[in-house]
């Protein structure tokens, strides 16, 4: 039967499409991608570092690195800023390149065939059948599987159906995001500012500017008063949703606490976003029996980690390797077991990482979570 498995994927983002390019090459061509959004997303900038596995991943799938990487620069400076001061600035080599979430999202669904993407389609419930699982659609159809891929990201309707008991909330710190089409700096590196307590600053060359990101704290109640709603109503804001004062409120920030230029890129850059950073309880299982068939969990949609950890969309890519290893088992119920006990420690570590990396810099809420036996320091 799991010789030619029919397989569902939710979420076209970026572990989605690397899982649907993954399956495609290794012959698993009865596959279906759905995602609610109805077009392909024009979103731009969204710097991020991609591990050299990662990128390897990539490659197998027809996508060179020449045609997602920023620049030439495999270099994170690390700059530590004190009363707006620049006072000291290490340049760590870092084990990857830098890319975009606009750059890689685009050269993945470009490689998509059509008969495989069902944009505007958002899944709403998953049935169990004798055979397997049941995908529903938002316009109430229906579409059997024996494999169901739930890649659907941090809000996940796949983690709510499979695993209702894990909770999500407000970390109580936000990534504010913007795309200056000011040159960077030619060096090229990928900068990191360290502002001390309760902030940090990222700066990025992307193509046509730079990118940038300043994490910084902000109660639930400070959230509602930048953005006239609560995090959990509106987790990621666009420009549009962006008001006056939460922009002046922003750029204050950035003439308090950044060097004078960085701060004067902050307060010249129109096109901006924000993403309340919300974390979710650490998963136990990332596989289920359904029916005859599995649903399973990936990527943000299984655990998304802080993105001080960088690490979110180098897991999806990795986990979405993982799994179509096990397919090409063609054993799908010891197989990806085998796979979740692989995977679910790094998951879980990762989670554990951010809170750590973020206790450290003084972002958001230091709450422990419980730790796997066995999970990777
Ligand atoms: C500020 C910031 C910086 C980051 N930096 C890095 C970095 O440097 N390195 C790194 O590896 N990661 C980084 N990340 C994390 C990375 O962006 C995410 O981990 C990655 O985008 C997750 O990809 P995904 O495909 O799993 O989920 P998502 O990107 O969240 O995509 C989910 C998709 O599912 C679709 N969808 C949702 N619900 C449904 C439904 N019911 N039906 C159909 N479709 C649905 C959505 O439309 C969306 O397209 C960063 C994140 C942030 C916020």
């Amino acid at each position: 039967m799991y010789k030619h498995p029919k397989i569902a994927i939710v979420g076209g983002s970026l572990t989605g499409p690397t899982l649907a390019l993954l399956l495609l090459r290794a012959g698993f061509d009865d596959l279906t991608l759905y995602d609610a959004a109805p077009a392909l997303a024009t979103r731009t900038g969204g710097v991020m570092s991609l591990e050299n596995t990662a990128l390897d991943v990539l490659a197998t799938i027809g996508i060179p690195q020449r045609e997602i990487v920023t620049g030439r620069s495999d270099t994170i400076a690390q700059i530590t800023v004190r009363n707006r001061r620049p006072i000291k600035t290490t340049r760590i080599p870092y084990p990857g390149r830098f890319t975009t979430w606009a750059l890689l999202h685009a050269a993945l669904r470009a490689r998509l065939p059509g008969s495989v993407l069902h944009l505007g389609t958002r899944i709403v419930g998953l049935h169990e059948s004798v055979r397997g699982p049941v995908v529903v659609r938002a316009d109430g159809s229906s579409e059997p599987a024996d494999l169901v891929v739930f890649a659907d990201g941090r809000n996940s309707i796949g983690r709510r159906l499979l695993d209702p008991g894990r909770q999500t909330c407000y970390s109580g710190c936000v990534a504010h995001r913007g795309t200056s089409s000011r040159p960077g700096d030619p060096s090229g590196d990928f900068r990191r500012y360290d502002l001390g307590q309760g902030g940090q600053f990222n700066l990025a060359p992307v193509p046509g500017g730079q990118d940038w990101i300043f994490g910084l704290n902000a109660s639930p109640n400070e959230f509602r008063a930048w953005f006239g709603v609560s995090p959990g109503e509106r987790s990621y804001v666009t420009d549009g949703q962006i008001g006056g004062s939460a922009r002046s409120r922003l750029d204050q920030e950035a003439v308090d606490r950044l060097p004078a230029a960085e701060a004067h890129l902050v307060v010249s850059t129109r096109r901006r976003a924000a993403v309340a950073i919300m974390d979710v309880d650490p998963p136990t299982s990332m596989v289920w029996p359904i029916g005859a068939g599995y649903a399973v969990l990936l990527g943000d949609a299984l655990a998304p980690p802080r993105p001080v950890t960088a690490r979110g969309a180098n897991a999806g890519i990795e986990q979405a390797a993982g799994l179509v290893q096990c397919l090409r088992h063609g054993q799908l119920g010891d197989d990806l077991r085998d796979w979740e006990r692989h995977c679910l420690p790094d998951a879980v570590a990762t989670l554990e990482r951010g809170l750590l990396i973020s206790s450290r810099l003084g972002l958001g809420t230091s709450h422990t979570i419980p730790v796997l036996d066995g999970a990777r320091r």
